[in-house]
């Protein structure tokens, strides 16, 4: 049981990066070694499998472009919390 949670072979592999303060833009490279510079948009209705990474009703932002998905950055103060339906 103990690896369980280590491997989990059937889930898609996530990126999940932290921004760095006040980062509005994707800084992923392409293959080519181009910058995505998409723009980061939060992101509210998440997957499951993202939930269990970054938890429910988390901050998290997703770029329009590459899909990667950002972290608000630690050192920046918490937004209040604005719950949306
Ligand atoms: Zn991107």
């Amino acid at each position: 049981m103990a690896e369980a949670a280590a491997t989990t072979p059937s889930a898609p592999k996530i990126k999940i990066k932290t921004r760095k303060p006040r980062q509005r833009a994707c800084d992923e490279k392409s293959e080519k070694g181009k910058l995505c510079a998409g723009h980061l948009k939060r992101w509210y209705d998440y997957p499951k499998a993202v939930e269990q990474l970054v938890g429910a009703k988390a901050e998290i932002y997703r770029c329009e472009f590459c899909k990667t998905l950002y972290k608000p950055d630690p050192n920046e103060l918490p937004r209040s919390y604005v719950l949306r339906y």
